[in-house]
């Protein structure tokens, strides 16, 4: 099949894509290709996200933001690049998605914006759409491409491998040049066949690896494919030890993994045991129930597992009046009342749950990673802003940042050259006839979520982590010789992703023997203070 060429290949379309998308988008005469696995655009992470996104409150500061940002991640995150968050982000908040995107935040009666509160911000500075924040902003975002006549958006396509050089050249001379990425390898699910996408420059957005993990808040799409993808290509990953377990989710069957934004608790819910006992004051005598959310993950996790408890409780009701409670929570209201749980009369039961991943393919100020033309965003980069613990509601904040910034350094780099379709093979699918047996395929992947949340979850030893690499190895050679034999559909592909992606995190884990943020190991004495 004959390849695409196009100027900019971005992969993936949530928050972090789409802004790089949308600032590339600004020169007529650049061709930008979108593509994403998922059969909607709005489909990711972003689209789910319920909280908000960080802008400048009032009585407020980048200084102020930057020192909780730092706070939050534990001595680890990156000063200058939590700067750049600070100092850029509440600016492009306001041209990129209010005014070029035309996205609209929730306003007080007077028609001020409202700033809601989140745990561990010294402010109130959360721009919100109700409870369904993400939502709307990439239904915002996706429209403002559509519009765009030079921005192709391709649904249902799963990248399957980045192309690099050396490693797919036909020339070997290559070899003695640095890694450079010439595009992907894209699974163009109706078609059911691979084709080759060929760009300047490549962006990679494709979000995090919560479903690596038997609980997660993570739609089905955040299964580490970018992560996987860059790590074979040859770039440098780092912090991939840190996964943030978000402190409350549902426990309730059916809605599994439904996320109860902290914005709850920053409007005053308050965390009880089953038998109505407060109990974040023992951990976290200066936060209570605001702490940082791994140390409230990591209380709830104890009081389970001390106890006994199958989950523990969130009252808002005594916090609001029901009328307010309902405003302000719609979704949530919502679907818990749809499961049987009045939140304006009734606590919530909730566990922790695998969040969000704050580490991932090193870049710079830029975007810019160790391989040539490959950028990375969002949350499948590190930039270091979120170090050892990312703070409430800045990582749609970073994805947008770092969208518009590498999208910057593509545009004042001009345009970079196209490899000929000659130059790179095309994808060998000669002699498979099998078709995946999905009855394997979610055999595996539960057995990567299972090995995930028990031995390399919210509390870590030597023991679990050497089990998990042990497994996940053995594990990830059967997976290969499944994919390399077997007629390739998402699944397949995912499942492939999924182990290295767990084995990248699992080997971090095991490597880094220092309790930090939310990395949590109960078998060394080295614990950073937080
Ligand atoms: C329930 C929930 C609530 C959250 N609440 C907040 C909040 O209030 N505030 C906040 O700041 N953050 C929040 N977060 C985190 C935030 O939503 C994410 O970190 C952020 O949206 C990530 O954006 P992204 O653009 O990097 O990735 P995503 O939005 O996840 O987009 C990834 C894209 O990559 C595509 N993709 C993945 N693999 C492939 C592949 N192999 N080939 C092609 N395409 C691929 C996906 O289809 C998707 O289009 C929340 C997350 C969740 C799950």
């Amino acid at each position: 099949m004959s390849p695409i060429h196009t100027d900019v290949l971005v992969i993936g379309c949530g928050i972090a894509g789409a802004s790089a998308a949308l600032q590339l988008a600004q020169d007529n005469q650049r061709q930008i290709t979108l593509i994403t696995r998922a059969a909607d655009a709005e489909e990711s992470n972003t689209r789910y996200a319920q909280g908000g996104i960080v802008t400048l409150g009032e009585d407020d500061s980048p200084d102020l933001i930057v020192k909780d940002v730092l706070a939050a991640g534990a001595g680890l995150s990156l000063p200058a690049n939590a700067r750049i968050l600070a100092e850029e982000g509440p600016r492009l908040v306001r041209e990129v998605i209010m005014e070029t995107a035309g996205g609209a935040f929730d306003r007080t009666p007077d028609g001020q914006l409202a700033f809601g509160r989140e745990a561990a911000h010294s402010r109130p500075r959360i721009l919100h759409v109700g409870d369904a924040t993400g939502k709307a902003i990439i239904q915002a975002l996706i429209a403002a491409l559509r519009r765009r006549p030079n921005v192709r958006i391709v649904p249902s396509a799963t990248a399957v491998d980045l192309i690099t050089f050396p490693h797919h050249s036909s020339d070997p001379l290559t070899v003695y040049e640095p890694i450079t990425c010439h595009g992907a390898y894209v699974f163009e699910q109706p078609q059911r066949t691979v084709r080759r996408y060929l760009a300047g420059a490549t962006v990679l957005a494709t979000g995090g690896l919560g479903r690596i993990y038997r609980y997660t808040t993570n739609p089905r799409g955040a299964r580490g494919d970018g992560l996987a993808m860059a790590y074979r290509a040859g770039a440098r990953v780092i912090n991939a030890e840190y996964v943030q377990f978000h402190p409350t989710t549902l426990a309730i069957e059916d809605g599994e993994g439904f996320l109860i934004s902290e914005a709850v608790r920053g409007e005053g819910g308050r965390l009880l045991t089953p038998d109505g006992r407060r109990f974040m004051a023992d951990y976290a005598p200066k936060w209570g129930d605001l702490a940082p959310r791994d140390v409230v993950a990591r209380a709830i996790h104890h009081e389970m597992i001390e106890r006994g408890y199958p989950h523990v409780l969130l009252d808002v009701s005594s916090a609001m009046p029901p009328d307010r409670l309902r405003e302000r929570f719609p979704t949530i209201y919502a679907r818990c009342l749809s499961l049987g749980v009045d939140i304006t009369r009734q606590p919530i039961p909730v566990v922790p749950a695998a969040h969000y991943f704050c580490g991932g393919v090193w870049t710079d100020e830029w975007g810019r990673t160790t391989v040539q033309n490959l950028y990375a965003v969002g949350e499948v980069a590190c930039t270091g802003v979120h170090g050892a613990n990312r703070l409430a509601s800045t990582s749609l904040l970073e994805g947008l940042v770092w969208g518009n910034r590498a999208a910057r350094d593509v545009a004042a780099r001009g345009p970079l050259p196209i490899a000929a379709a000659e130059a790179v093979p095309r994808w060998e699918e000669e002699g498979l006839e099998e078709d995946a047996d999905p009855a394997l395929i979610w055999r595996d992947m539960r057995t990567i979520q299972h090995t995930m949340w028990h031995y390399v979850g919210l509390v870590r030893s030597a023991r679990r982590l050497a089990r998990a690499l042990r497994d996940l190895n053995h594990l990830k050679q059967d997976i290969d010789s499944f994919y390399r034999a077997t007629r390739l559909n998402d699944a397949l592909i995912g499942l492939r992703h999924s182990v290295q992606a767990a084995l990248i995190v699992a080997e971090a884990a095991h490597h880094n023997r220092v309790s930090r943020g939310c990395h949590y190991r109960d078998d060394t004495k080295g614990t950073a203070a937080l």
